[in-house]
């Protein structure tokens, strides 16, 4: 099934739209690496965005499809590490929005749930993207079965990331400039002494 799901952040100052979404053309993973867990200590949602065992969920998405129609001035960019994706928020209510790569013209997109309106686990998140897949940067050895999942998860990715590419182009849209696919808000790079306060507090 393929729906079209608003996004909002908490304050509803940010809107925008997910167009066609459905379980077959997202990939619905969880992740518990250090990068996404100090993203949940930065935006201070931690309770919001990672389980107990810090894990958050994430579906990932060809970018084309995600539009943001209200609230582009609120949207900000941090960068975890100088080389990790970009996580774009919402500043007026620190609503995680949309993890990419440094540049566009790669298309993926991974969503936090929580702008749907869901935490991770809900059963509306399911019913909009599918069971989780797989673990994505596991933090310990997998047992055969999970590296099994995880196979098919990313080979289920990448034929993904290939249509989306064949069907959009070069990825631009929402956080990027058609042209020179450079993020229209300039990300702000956290300091080795933030990150390593935040990675402090993380959960392995
Ligand atoms: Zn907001
Ligand atoms: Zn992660």
């Amino acid at each position: 099934m393929k729906q079209d799901v608003p996004v909002s952040c908490t304050c509803g100052k940010v809107k925008g739209v997910i167009r066609g979404l459905g379980a077959h053309n997202s990939n619905h993973v969880r992740c518990p690496c250090d990068g996404c867990q100090s993203y949940a200590q930065y935006l201070g949602r931690a309770d919001d965005m990672l389980d107990e065992r810090g894990f958050s969920n994430i579906f990932q998405i060809d970018p084309s499809t995600y539009e943001i129609h209200e609230g582009m001035e609120h949207v900000a960019g941090v960068r975890i590490t100088r080389t990790g994706p970009i996580r774009w928020y919402a500043d007026c209510c620190k609503t995680p929005l949309g993890n990419t790569l440094p540049r566009g013209g790669i298309a993926f997109l991974g969503v936090l749930p929580i702008c749907t309106g869901h935490k991770g686990t809900d059963k509306a998140v399911v019913d909009m993207v599918g069971p989780v897949r797989a673990i994505a940067n596991a933090r310990t050895p997998q047992p055969i079965g999970a590296r099994v999942k995880t196979f098919f998860m990313l080979m289920h990715l990448m034929r993904l990331m290939l249509l989306w590419r064949i069907r959009g182009g070069k990825s631009w849209k929402p956080f990027f400039d058609k042209e020179t696919l450079r993020p229209l808000k300039k990300p702000v790079t956290l300091s080795d002494a933030e990150r390593e306060a935040f990675e402090a507090k993380v959960i392995s």
